[in-house]
């Protein structure tokens, strides 16, 4: 297949390099200058796109999306399909859908799970919103960028599918973090704390596979200082759509609110920038309770 990809950073990169590992023929365009094995650079992400089966895009946010979007869809084929991979709002990724079904190409939003080492191990997890045409067209691709692809329905569905288990992530993390605080003060030696809480009601991803305990259960960014893994302020953007996502479509979610405030608070106002978001507890063991 003939591939645009647009937005060659720490995730992009490595997938475009997977693909074209895999033998498509990828042209990639990025603002900054990159050069990734494989991948021809064009000058213009317009010119990534012409003549592409399939574009696809890993961008910052929803805002730059819209604008590459204005620039690439006119340059596509018919039939052609525009496929984000970015985490970005839902309404920015209906709006392109829409934009893109209106020049007769196919679109899906495909946000991804698994993070850089995913991105470099071909073993990420999308999640995909737009046609079965759409997604039909899509899934070879996945398959080659990552190890599973759930087609969670219409256009947006799968931004939706990402912010909901984003938000989970957040407040599932605090919740661990503080819980972690709260034992060391109540005399309760943390490996303890792990085997009884990893297998027992409380245990949860963030808990059992990404412990925010240094030397505690299996190794994660706590036994490297706390370095992203997945930093504390992207896990701020994913709690900001969330809430943003929730006031546009009226639900009550008041912890994932909380969630965002609490990440908002650490990584502006105390030392969470550039830390891996489980940093929460380090960030927990100096406060009391006033
Ligand atoms: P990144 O900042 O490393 O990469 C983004 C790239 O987009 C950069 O190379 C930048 O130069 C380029 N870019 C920005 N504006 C552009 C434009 N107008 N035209 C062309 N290129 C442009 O970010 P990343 O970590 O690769 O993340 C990309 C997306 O993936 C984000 O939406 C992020 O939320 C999501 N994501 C990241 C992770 C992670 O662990 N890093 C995990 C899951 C999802």
């Amino acid at each position: 297949m003939k591939i645009g990809f647009i937005g060659l950073g720490n995730m992009g990169g490595p997938m475009a390099a997977n693909l074209a590992k895999a033998g498509h023929d990828v042209t990639g365009f990025d603002m900054a200058e990159v050069s990734i094995e494989g991948v021809s650079m064009a000058e213009t992400a317009a010119a990534s796109a012409t003549g592409a089966d399939v574009v696809i895009t890993m961008l910052p946010n929803g805002q730059i999306l819209r604008a590459v979007a204005n620039e690439i869809v006119p340059a596509m084929s018919q039939g052609a399909a525009l496929v984000d991979c970015s985490t970005v709002d839902v309404d920015s990724a209906r709006a392109v859908a829409e934009q893109a079904d209106a020049a007769g190409l196919l679109a899906v939003d495909a946000p991804v799970s698994g993070g850089v080492g995913g991105a470099a191990g071909g073993t990420l997890t999308f999640m995909a919103g737009g046609s079965t045409d759409a997604f039909a067209k899509a899934a070879p691709l996945f398959d080659i960028m990552g190890q599973k692809a759930v087609h969670c329905g219409e256009a947006g569905a799968g931004q939706a599918a990402k912010i909901c288990n984003n938000m989970i992530l957040g407040v599932t993390m605090i919740a661990t973090c503080e819980a972690f605080a709260l034992a060391d003060k109540l005399g309760l030696d943390r490996q303890k704390m792990f085997d009884v809480v990893s297998t027992s009601s409380g245990y949860s991803w963030t808990m059992n596979a990404y412990c925010p305990a240094p030397g505690v259960g299996p190794q994660s960014p706590s036994d490297n200082d706390y370095q992203p893994g997945f930093a504390a302020e992207l896990m701020l953007k994913d709690l900001r759509l969330s809430q943003q996502a929730a006031e546009s479509a009226d639900a009550d979610t008041p912890m994932g609110q909380m969630a965002r405030d609490l990440y908002a608070l650490y990584v502006e106002n105390e030392d969470g920038l550039g830390m891996d978001f489980s940093a929460m507890l380090p960030r927990f063991e100096k406060r009391g309770r006033s």
